[in-house]
């Protein structure tokens, strides 16, 4: 638990910082993004060693999916951020004239920013970017069941960033608790839909607006394709779901849709695949299960006697070392908590279709998953993808490095969240779009005010029409001045 007096204090002294205006200019933005970088630059050792003893990640899978994603989108906002600050022009009716609509960007003022256990540095990070970049200040409480990142963050962060504007708080559950008491401006949230709830519904008290970045079954439909397109899908599929951090991701697969009838070749495919990455023993780098709750949760998941007899490879148990063998499964029961849960952890189910179209029924009966995957060539298939399903977004022919594209929203939709970041967007998520309209005290239109009468009536129905009128005779002058000039040639 935090000392509420020490809580207290925080809060006065973000809001005091806030009040300042410092967290509103350009340079106060640039400088602390400039301190992001500095700060995972020279503390790479260190990030690599926190995330090795939180999760087992091996460095080039920590800098991949955590040191690299954090640079790239400290990069994308310095490179972008003046032109993001710069008012829009909002179009305003004639009826107005002499008038100008501006749309100005403005920081909500104080943002509580919940990160994540599984990308303890990235997920907790990239949030802070955008908060920064629109100009907010920010408490940042890091996940409890990532300790090692949690402490370097919390010790390196007031280090190099502004200590007035962005403060790290650490605990779990009871001090996220003492948080969601306080009034906040914004509050972005990553982690699962049952906290989301809570978040929810303590951000209704003082009608906080919340981002929820949560999870879900995110599917794989599988299409037949050429033997050279198999092997590239079958790579992209095992380095997807037990590459980064051990299946333990938000947007990895969670299980594949197939035809039965190339469902013996892919698992085959998928053997090879899974031996040649990760070794005979399965020890080599692969992250770990993150506790025992998880590995409890996980065992049981495929002890269930129904699931323990669809499994066609893996499956073994490190008790030990905590650690479980990636694992397939084939046709599992459909109402068997794996198939009904997200997984979030080594294993991937293959459901068989009669036909790949019937992926389509599938996927969209169920909770609108965080992402969808699809490696096919066939049109008609991705335009019932887009068109028949819903999700945060929809790969084609890869996974996961939708995350990385800064000009792509990542976000959930349903249950798997709403809001969105990443690049602009998250700069928009962080950010108040203030409506501005200056009026001129010329032209006053008497028709506005009382006592009405029928001319009155008229003269409003006309000035709603006005902009089509304008427009209308705008297009009818161009047309007459074309024809003039026509003629003359
Ligand atoms: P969680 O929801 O249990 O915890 C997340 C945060 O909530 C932690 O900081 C924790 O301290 C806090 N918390 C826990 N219990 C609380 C309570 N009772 N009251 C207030 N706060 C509380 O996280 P998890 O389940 O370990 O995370 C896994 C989930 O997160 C999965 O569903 C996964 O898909 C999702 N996730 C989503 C994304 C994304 O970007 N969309 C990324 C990573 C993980």
């Amino acid at each position: 638990m935090l000392e509420e007096v020490l809580l207290r204090k925080t809060i006065s002294q973000l809001n005091e910082t806030f009040k300042s205006g410092r967290t509103r200019t350009l340079a106060w933005r640039k400088a602390q993004l400039q301190a992001i970088l500095r700060l995972i630059e020279e503390n790479e050792d260190t990030i690599f060693k926190s995330l090795l003893q939180d999760l087992g990640k091996h460095p080039v899978e920590s800098y991949r999916d955590e040191i690299g994603v954090v640079s790239k989108a400290a990069k994308y906002a310095l490179t972008h951020l003046k032109t993001w600050m710069v008012p829009k022009k909002g179009h305003i009716p004639l009826v107005f004239f002499p008038a100008k609509g501006e749309i100005i960007p403005e920081p909500f003022g104080k943002v509580l920013i919940f990160g994540s256990w599984n990308f303890p540095i990235s997920l907790t990070l990239d949030p802070l970017i955008g908060a920064i970049s629109a100009g907010n200040t920010v408490v940042l409480k890091p996940s409890e069941q990532s300790p090692a990142c949690s402490s370097f963050l919390a010790e390196t962060i007031p280090l190099y960033l502004d200590h007035s504007a962005v403060k790290v708080i650490e605990g779990g559950s009871d001090v996220a608790d003492q948080l969601l008491q306080q009034k906040w401006d914004k509050i972005f949230f990553t982690g699962s839909a049952r906290v989301g709830r809570i978040v929810m519904s303590a951000a209704a008290k003082n009608l906080t607006p919340v981002t929820l970045e949560l999870g879900g079954k995110c599917p794989i439909i599988l299409d037949s394709l050429s033997k050279f397109d198999t092997e590239v899908a079958v790579k992209r599929i095992v380095g997807g779901k037990w590459g980064p951090c051990g299946g333990q991701t938000c947007i990895a697969i969670d299980y594949v849709l197939v035809e039965h009838k190339y469902a013996t070749a892919l698992i085959e495919d998928l053997k090879k695949t899974i031996r040649k990455f990760y070794g005979e023993d399965m020890k080599n780098d692969i992250a770990k299960i993150v506790n025992k709750y998880h590995f409890e949760r996980l065992k049981k998941l495929i002890q269930h006697p129904t699931v323990a007899s669809s499994i066609v490879y893996g499956g073994s148990i490190d008790e030990i070392n905590m650690s479980i063998e990636p694992t397939i499964l084939l046709n599992p029961p459909l109402d068997a908590e794996i198939m009904t849960d997200e997984i979030f952890g080594p294993f991937l189910p293959i459901i068989t279709l009669d036909n790949i179209h019937d992926s389509i029924e599938f996927v969209s009966s169920r909770p609108k998953p965080l992402a969808i995957y699809a490696f096919t060539k066939n049109e008609a298939l991705k335009k019932s993808i887009l068109t028949e399903t819903s999700s945060g977004s929809v790969t084609f022919n890869d996974i996961l490095v939708q995350f990385l594209c800064d000009g792509l929203p990542f976000g959930g939709v349903g249950q798997s969240g709403f809001g969105r970041y990443h690049g602009k967007f998250a700069f928009d998520t962080f950010s108040h779009e203030k409506a501005v309209l200056h009026r001129s005290f010329l032209l006053e239109l008497e028709p506005r005010y009382p006592p009405w009468n029928d001319f009155k009536l008229e003269f409003i129905r006309l000035a709603y029409c006005l902009d089509y009128i304008g427009l209308a005779l705008l297009m009818l002058g161009l047309k007459r001045r074309f024809k003039s000039t026509s003629h003359l040639n």
